[in-house]
């Protein structure tokens, strides 16, 4: 089998996974100015594909979201795939128009980077398929949280968010996808002992703490800078 397109030797890759509403965009959100991480969101990619004029995967996508269904692995692996290279190659650079900024360009040079991917994978054909083609994650940041704090936040969400899926019926199917699709990956993972976890339902500044304190000692075991 070919390579995958990245060396994990140069480029770290976070997998950042919790159900919906677990708080992963957020506090991916705080984490990246610390560390130099360019933030991707599986969730984020898929929808700014679909509202791409002359996407063929439009419909697609919207039907998969309502239904809080996975969309093809393919897709969403070529949209990460694509998404690190720009970064890489730009030393740093989203399409989106995030930087990571003077003070982390020493980690985004010579074809080296650091990425949080949330949201991905969580299915197992994800999950190997990107390992083996993509990078070979180094850990998963697994965010725990129940299902009723889950359901206030995203109801709360859903006043605003303008999200298809952020309606009572889509999140219980996102829920049911959760627990059959996704906590399988968390479990595979798990087994190579190789999933960090923190309570994310405390308030958000405590559990940012948690996170990097979790992090830190990670970086540490592994012999990674932080
Ligand atoms: N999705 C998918 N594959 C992925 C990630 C997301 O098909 O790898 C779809 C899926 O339908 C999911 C929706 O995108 O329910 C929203 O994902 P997002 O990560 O934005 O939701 P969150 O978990 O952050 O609430
Ligand atoms: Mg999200």
């Amino acid at each position: 089998m070919a390579a995958p397109t990245f060396e994990s030797e140069k480029v770290l890759v976070i997998f950042v996974l919790g159900g919906p509403g677990a708080g992963k965009g957020t506090q991916c959100e705080r984490l990246v100015s610390q560390y130099g991480f360019v933030h991707l969101s599986a969730g984020d990619l898929l929808r700014a594909e679909q509202n791409r004029q002359g996407s063929q995967y439009g419909q697609l996508i919207a039907d998969h979201i309502k239904e809080g269904k996975i969309v093809p692995q393919e897709i969403t692996i070529a949209l990460l795939r694509n998404a690190m290279d720009q970064a890489v190659a730009s030393g740093g650079k989203t399409l989106a128009g995030h930087d990571v900024g003077p003070e982390h360009k020493d980690k985004w040079t010579g074809g080296k980077g650091r990425f949080l991917i949330d949201g991905f994978p969580r299915k197992m054909d994800q999950a190997v398929g990107f390992d083996e083609t993509v990078c070979n994650s180094r850990f998963v940041l697994f965010l725990h949280c129940s299902e009723e704090v889950m359901l206030g936040r995203l109801l709360e969400r859903g006043k605003t968010s303008g999200r298809a899926d952020d309606n009572e019926e889509s999140i219980k199917k996102r829920f049911r996808t959760f627990v059959e699709t996704s906590m399988p990956v968390v479990d595979y993972y798990r087994k190579q002992d190789r999933v960090v976890e923190v309570d994310s339902q405390q308030d958000v500044a405590k559990v940012t703490e948690d996170i990097r304190k979790a992090m830190d000692q990670t970086f540490a075991k592994l012999g990674q800078a932080a």
